[in-house]
C-alpha cells in the first residue's frame, strides 16, 4: 500500500512535469483604435506568456508609436510582412484619437516603421521571416540600435527566446517594400516607376508559448494546403488569429473554412476585418466579423481593444472572453 501511494505521488510528480507550465495562462490584450471596440484599422495584439515575456504582433497603425503606454515591456516584435498596416507606416498621435470608422493615423513612422521605432524604444527583438531580416537589421543599425537584434525564422526553423518557439509558416500574399522606407536617389526612381522593394515573401507564425499553448498567427493569407500540413498536423495549433478582411486576405467565408477544415484550432480570434466590427462592444449586425462567427464552428473571440483574453495550453479562453 505504502508503495502504491508512493509509485501515485511519483505519477503525479511525471504528469506535472509532462505538462509544462499546467494551469498557466497567456494573456491576449489588443491594441486597437479604441478602448473596447474592434475597428478597421485592428492588428496589434500583445501576447504575455506566464513567464512574463511580453510579445507583440503586426504593430500596424494603431499602436500610438513606441511611447504607447498600454506597450508596456516588449520583448519581441512579430511582423507577418512589410505592409504598412502590419509593420506601421503611420500611427495614431494616442489610443483613442479618432473615431473607431475612421482612426487618427496621422503621425508618420517612415523612413523607419513602428516596428522598428518601438524595438529601439523597448531594446526588443524582431523575430521575421522571408529576407526580412536584413531590412530590419539595417534600419536597426541605422538608428544607433544593435543589427543582432533581427532575427531570423525563415519557413521550416524557428527561434526560441525566453522558453517561446517562433516558426514562420506560408502565407499567400504580397510583401513589396514600400519605397519610402528606402528614401533618397533610389527611393524616389523606385516610387517614379512604381516599383516595390524586394524582401522576400510575406509570413504567418505558429507560436508555442510555455504553458504549451500554440498559437497561429495567419498573417495576410488566402487559403494555404500548408494550414492543414504545417500549422495543423506538424505544430497542431489550437488557437488561431484569423484574418477575415475579405479582398486582401481570405472573406468571413473563406477564413471559416480555414478555421473548420483545415486548421481547426479550439478556438479563434477574429482579426483585420478592416470594418467597424462592434458598436459599443457588441459584434456589428451585417458586418463581416458577425458572418465570420457565424460560419466557425469553434468560439471565435473578438479582439477588444485593451480587454485582456487569457488561454489555457489547450487554446481555451478561461478569462476576459
Ligand atoms: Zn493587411
Amino acid at each position: 500500500m505504502k508503495r502504491l501511494k508512493s509509485m501515485m505521488a511519483m505519477g503525479t510528480v511525471c504528469a506535472a512535469l509532462a505538462w509544462p507550465a499546467f494551469g498557466q495562462t497567456v494573456k491576449v490584450t489588443p491594441l486597437g483604435g479604441i478602448d473596447g471596440e474592434f475597428c478597421p484599422q485592428d492588428r496589434a495584439l500583445v501576447f504575455e506568456d506566464p513567464n512574463g515575456t511580453r510579445v507583440l504582433y503586426d504593430p500596424g497603425r494603431t499602436v500610438a508609436g513606441a511611447g504607447d503606454p498600454r506597450l508596456g515591456k516588449i520583448d519581441i516584435i512579430l511582423v507577418s510582412h512589410m505592409h504598412g498596416d502590419h509593420v506601421g507606416n503611420a500611427h495614431s498621435k494616442a489610443p483613442n484619437s479618432g473615431t473607431c470608422e475612421a482612426p487618427d493615423m496621422s503621425v508618420s513612422a517612415l523612413p523607419n516603421s513602428s516596428a522598428v521605432n518601438i524595438a529601439l524604444a523597448k531594446k526588443a527583438k524582431i523575430v521575421t521571416g522571408s529576407d526580412m531580416p536584413s531590412f530590419f537589421a539595417a534600419k536597426l543599425r541605422a538608428n544607433g540600435g544593435n543589427p543582432a537584434d533581427s532575427l531570423l525564422a525563415r519557413f521550416g526553423g524557428s527561434v526560441t527566446l525566453n522558453g517561446i518557439r517562433i516558426a514562420t509558416v506560408t502565407a499567400m500574399h504580397s510583401n513589396g517594400l514600400d519605397p519610402d522606407y528606402i528614401g533618397g536617389e533610389l527611393g524616389k526612381a523606385m516610387k517614379d516607376a512604381g516599383i516595390w522593394g524586394d524582401v522576400g515573401l510575406a509570413t504567418g507564425y505558429v507560436v508555442r508559448f510555455s504553458n504549451g499553448l500554440v498559437v497561429y498567427l495567419s498573417g495576410d493569407t488566402g487559403i494555404t494546403a500548408d494550414q492543414e500540413r504545417v500549422v495543423r498536423d506538424l505544430y497542431h495549433a489550437r488557437l488561431a488569429v484569423m484574418n477575415i478582411g475579405d479582398g486582401f486576405t481570405t472573406g468571413p467565408a473563406e477564413a471559416a473554412f480555414v478555421i473548420n477544415e483545415l486548421v481547426k484550432p479550439a478556438a479563434v480570434i477574429a482579426s483585420h476585418a478592416n470594418e467597424v466590427g462592434t458598436v459599443g462592444g457588441k459584434v456589428r449586425p451585417g458586418s463581416k466579423t458577425e458572418a465570420f462567427m457565424k460560419a466557425a464552428k469553434v468560439p471565435v473571440h473578438i479582439p477588444l481593444s485593451g480587454k485582456t483574453m487569457e488561454f489555457d495550453g489547450a487554446g481555451k479562453c478561461v478569462g476576459g472572453c
